[in-house]
């Protein structure tokens, strides 16, 4: 990595690296990719040069203004990269190590983290929503001042100053392209079906929303033996990768989907449903989806404000369960390691959610990819010796 050579104020932020990132300066603008000074790690801090990172719907919800981030931010919050650099007092990795990097960070000693619930940790919210560090600053500056940090990680770029508590090594053989669905989309799906709705095998699930989140829950549920897995999606083009990670059947959401699933399951419904895209009148449609009896978990996230009204006889005449599950319920330490072993014995074929592969300088494309509903996860690849 070359020391700066953008002549800026160094000395004024301390800053000690140039470094290549993808700037998001004010809501529906497209991001510019362009060189940013990037202090070096504090305390309980690491530097990671970036090997891949993950696009994601939540991402977009800060594009979009519905996150309500300030800016200028650097977005990107599923990635995988080296550490290279550790700052005083580091214990949890050391240089070399490849991680898997979270976006919540646990604290491990409050009420939900005693509680074996460390994605409930509320700790770290405040600088989490403030997009800046733990200490409330920001490592990274343009020539203006600051630049925030989405989640602490802000892994749209070639290198990234991240917490040590939002590290998970994992074995170095795992590709970066894999690891980093790790920290996102991988976790939040595998994990609302093993960890929160803990489906049974040989049961009936539904999937609703085949993206990044819907694929992977499709994925775990062929992981723990489900019999019969439905994606049901509005993009046709989603059915052959649906089918590739697991899906026995596809519903064309265009169509009656209440009336094919029922035709599927003799007029009964599904053990068990998941809404993967939070919209509130599919969250409605899949308490019709679910049979008596069964359960409903909702994954995808609605915008902040959302509210719905269910019939609450659904819930007491025919025992249906509703739930809700974030990032997958994971203990990270824990499942980030576990999923990537799944990975390694090919019971998680990660690779097959993979949609396409961009450069950094390709970010605003692989946005609008995701928003046209190309399938699969796009993927930000780095260069192998990270130079801006
Ligand atoms: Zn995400
Ligand atoms: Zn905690």
């Amino acid at each position: 990595m070359p020391p700066s050579a953008s002549g800026r104020a160094r000395s004024k932020w301390g800053a000690d690296v140039e470094i290549n990132a993808a700037v998001l300066y004010a809501k529906r603008e497209a991001m510019k990719v362009e060189p940013l000074d990037l202090a070096p790690p504090g305390a309980g801090e690491v530097l990671i040069r970036m090997g891949a990172a993950g696009v994601c719907h939540s991402d977009y919800h800060v594009i979009s203004g519905q996150a309500g981030h300030e800016f200028p931010v650097v977005l990107g919050h599923e990635g995988a990269g080296e550490v290279i650099a550790a700052g005083a007092g580091v214990e949890k990795v050391k240089v070399g190590d490849h991680v898997v990097l979270s976006w919540i960070p646990y604290c491990g000693t409050c009420f939900f983290c005693k509680a074996g619930q460390s994605h409930l940790c509320q700790t770290h919210k405040g600088p989490l929503w403030d997009g800046t560090m733990l200490d409330g600053t920001c490592r990274l500056h343009n020539t203006d001042g600051p630049v925030r940090h989405l989640s602490m990680l802000a892994c749209w770029a070639s290198h990234a100053v991240v917490p040590e508590i939002s590290c998970v090594p994992i074995p170095p053989d795992v590709p970066f392209e894999v690891a980093a669905l790790l920290g996102c989309a991988v976790t939040t799906g595998v994990g609302a079906v093993v960890n929160r709705a803990k489906v049974k095998a040989g049961s009936t699930v539904a999937v609703v929303g085949a993206g990044g989140v819907g694929l992977s829950i499709i994925m775990g549920a062929k992981m723990v033996g489900a019999a019969r897995i439905v994606a049901v999606d509005a993009a046709a083009h989603t059915e052959q990768m649906a089918r590739n990670l697991g899906a026995t059947d596809f519903i064309d959401a265009n169509e009656d989907v209440h009336a094919q699933l029922m035709a599927l399951t003799d007029d009964i419904g599904a053990d068990y449903v998941f809404e993967a895209v939070g919209k509130p009148a599919l969250q409605r449609t899949c308490l019709e989806l679910t049979r008596p009896g069964g359960q409903l978990t909702f994954v995808g996230m609605a915008g902040n404000e959302a509210t719905i009204e269910l019939p609450t006889t659904g819930i007491t005449r025919q025992e249906k369960t509703v739930t809700g599950s974030i990032f997958g319920s994971a203990h990270t330490d824990r499942d980030f390691r576990l999923y990537a072993e799944h990975f390694a014995c090919g019971r998680l074929p990660v690779e097959r959610l993979i949609g396409r592969r961009y450069s950094l300088e390709q970010i605003n494309t692989a946005i609008d990819d995701m928003l046209a509903g190309k399938p699969g996860r796009g993927v930000i690849l780095f260069d192998e010796d990270g130079a801006p």
